[in-house]
């Protein structure tokens, strides 16, 4: 199934690892063509990416970024945990931040400094040890710090956009761009930063607190996630934002779509903004259960449900 993802990719685009190494002969990062990207997601789902890149850092992202012809399109990812990448794979270059981006800091006046590597709750861990509150609502959220910056990942009535003080990133052209927080253009689940940046670093803003509420806190979000979320499943969180007004999984329970299937795709029975994969799922299964219950919930509310999920890549 791999080979003939990417052989539906060739056409999109003619892109070798060794033409790249010999355009920009000072790269660091690692460079593999074909790799599969299922088991880098939630989901366990898709096909490879033509070219995945790992950047050793932020210099030999912006390498990269600046050497690659302006046709090639590229995608960041993270964790994976907000993602359905489509069985055909992703053309282009993928770029997945590893060590070089895994730094955390904590600094004076409370604030965390984190590499977008990082995932949410090690961040979320190194303010408690700090005794800085603020970000336990991290503690919610099984993404990296990337995906935060870029989702406006929030939890438990926290928000990235309430605590983020700065962050870096490299856009297309490969330049090191700063942004404050009104520069991320934030709102619910959106971040107006443009497209093609990809964030290396962020600074967050805590307040002074007891380590030991901040931890009673933080297990609570744990007990609270494991009682009403399927964390144990393959999903990708909550599929669709609550539209204004309403809750996005009660649209979906009234439009009877809860334990709904489709091929080895299923609507949580425990949560029904969360899609999973019993197994045996294809992309095209989790997508095109996404968009029945989609029709199904204009059909009985007249609502139209929004993606949170990011679907990425071509069909097979
Ligand atoms: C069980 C479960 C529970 C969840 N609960 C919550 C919740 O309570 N609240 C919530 O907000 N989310 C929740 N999510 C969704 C998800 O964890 C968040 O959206 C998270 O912020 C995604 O981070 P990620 O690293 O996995 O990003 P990915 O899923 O890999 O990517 C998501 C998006 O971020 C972009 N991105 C990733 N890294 C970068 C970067 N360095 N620079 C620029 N863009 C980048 C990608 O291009 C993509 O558009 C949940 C998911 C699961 C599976």
């Amino acid at each position: 199934m791999t080979a003939c993802a990417y052989r539906s990719l060739e056409p999109v685009l003619h892109l070798r690892v060794a033409d790249l190494r010999a355009r920009m002969p000072g790269l660091r990062g690692r460079l593999i063509a074909n790799q599969p990207l299922a088991e880098l997601t939630w989901f366990r789902v898709g096909g490879p990416a033509q070219v995945l890149f790992s950047p050793q850092d932020e210099e030999d992202l912006a390498m990269l970024l600046a050497g690659l012809p302006g046709a090639v399109p590229v995608t960041v990812i993270g964790l994976g945990s907000n993602l359905i990448v489509r069985d055909g794979g992703v053309a282009g270059v993928v770029i997945r931040l590893g060590r070089g981006f895994g730094d955390i800091a904590v600094e004076d006046g409370h604030r965390v400094r984190a590499g977008t590597a990082v995932p949410d709750v090690k961040v979320a861990r190194a303010a408690q040890e700090a005794a800085i509150a603020g970000l336990s609502f991290l503690r919610g959220i099984p993404g990296s710090i990337g995906g935060a910056l870029r989702m406006n990942g929030g939890a438990y009535g926290g928000e990235t956009k309430d605590v983020l003080v700065a962050a870096r990133g490299v856009d297309r052209a490969g330049r090191i761009i700063g942004f404050t927080n009104a520069d991320m253009h934030y709102t619910y689940r959106h971040c107006g930063a443009p497209d093609g940046v990809i964030f290396t670093e962020a600074v967050f803003q805590g307040r002074p607190g007891d380590p030991a509420v901040i931890a009673t806190e933080m297990d609570k979000i744990t007990e609270s996630r494991e009682a009403t979320q399927p964390i144990k499943s393959r999903t990708g969180g909550s599929t669709f934002k609550n539209p204004a007004g309403h809750k996005a999984w009660q649209l979906i329970d009234a439009a009877g779509c809860r334990g709904l299937q489709i091929g080895g795709a299923q609507v949580s029975p425990m949560h029904c903004n969360f899609l999973i994969n019993l197994g045996g799922a294809t992309a095209a299964d989790i997508e095109t259960l996404g968009e029945t219950v989609r029709a199904r919930v204009k059909e009985t509310s007249g609502v139209d449900l929004d993606w949170e999920i990011k679907r990425i890549g071509v069909a097979a």
